[in-house]
């Protein structure tokens, strides 16, 4: 088999570019320049226990805000890792307001929401191509299961939060929701791709 670079790069990214930066990402470098001209470098860099990479791209100026996001997933794929088989190489690209965090000036609430998604991603990232579904209408499934277990793994990195509790209020809104007449199963049939957006919901 031929050896492959286990490499896991989180990147700040606007919708739209993901193509030009996934052919960036193999060829490594540290740097990552668009277009018109803003620059991405990962000055953030850490190692797994087993030698994986992992590398957190921000922009330049706010690298010091993408070492929390870069923390948690470096400790997120060792927990990961003793549940099972991972896939660690890849790109996961985020909003910025997701994957940056600000000692001084950002909140609790994002904290934890950077923790939350973080982990929540790196989760898919562990499911590895053998349990992407075959089509949206499974998509339930993958996003179920990365949910709950992306506040399993923050439980354990940040037992002080009890994160439990708010995994509760995330998900009473779909119990709401589906004590409606209106309600519809989790599973909803897809026809078309362009559909999926309609059953993003709380259920
Ligand atoms: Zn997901």
């Amino acid at each position: 088999m031929a050896q492959r670079a286990e490499e896991l790069s989180l990147f700040v990214i606007d919708e739209g570019d993901n193509e030009t930066l996934l052919s960036h990402r193999i060829s490594s470098d540290d740097i990552y320049r668009k277009q018109n001209d803003e620059t991405y470098h990962s000055v953030n860099k850490e190692t797994t226990v087993d030698g994986i990479k992992v590398r957190a791209y921000c922009p330049v100026g706010k690298s010091d805000q993408g070492r929390l996001a870069l923390d948690v997933a470096v400790k997120a794929l060792d927990i990961y890792k003793k549940y099972g088989a991972m896939e660690n190489y890849g790109l996961i690209t985020y909003r910025e307001s997701e994957l940056l965090y600000d000692n001084l000036y950002s909140t609790a609430v994002n904290k934890q929401r950077v923790a939350i998604v973080v982990t929540h991603e790196v989760a898919h990232q562990w499911f590895g191509n053998l349990v992407t579904m075959e089509w949206w209408t499974h998509l339930w499934l993958n996003e179920g299961f990365a949910t709950w277990v992306s506040y399993l793994v923050t439980d354990t990195l940040f037992l002080e939060w009890e994160i439990w509790t708010k995994f509760l209020e995330d998900t009473a809104g779909g119990l709401h929701l589906d004590a409606l007449e209106t309600s519809h199963p989790i599973e909803v049939e897809i026809h078309h791709a362009r559909s999926i957006d309609e059953v993003a919901d709380d259920i």
